[in-house]
């Protein structure tokens, strides 16, 4: 079974949330990229950033995203103090990717999560 790079796959929850058929805590759009919060936070905050592509994980990424996933890596300090996370180094927050089942991966549309504020978080 292949796991294609696709501009959207109609079967795929976070194409929907991207196309607005589902609903989601919007944190920034623009042409390529997508965030929003997770549903179900471990953290004060935790949200997703997300290519608009249909990118099913890590494994199928290339350096023709490197352009893609640099400008996704350059937004992350933004985002995350926009959020409420607390500057460096006494703040921070951890950025994880879960890649395929051994790796955690639940949702088959690459995300970073981007998690931070005070803790005791719930998770992680
Ligand atoms: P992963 O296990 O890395 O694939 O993470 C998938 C994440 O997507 C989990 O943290 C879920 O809570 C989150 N999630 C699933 N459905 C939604 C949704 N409709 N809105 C926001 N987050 C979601
Ligand atoms: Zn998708």
């Amino acid at each position: 079974m292949s796991h294609p790079i696709t501009a959207h796959d109609p079967d795929c929850i976070f194409c929907k949330i991207i196309a607005k058929q589902i609903p989601s805590r919007i944190v920034y759009e623009d042409e390529e990229i997508f965030a929003f919060h997770d549903i179900h936070p471990w953290a004060p905050v935790h949200f997703l950033l997300i290519p608009k592509m249909h990118i099913p994980s890590m494994a199928q990424v290339g350096v023709e995203q490197s352009a893609l996933l640099g400008r996704m890596m350059a937004l992350v300090p933004q985002l995350a103090l926009e959020q409420g996370c607390n500057p460096y180094p006494e703040g921070g927050y951890r950025m994880t990717t879960n890649t395929g089942r051994e790796g955690g991966q639940e949702v088959q549309h690459l995300h970073f999560h981007i998690m931070g504020g005070p803790r005791p978080w719930l998770r992680g």
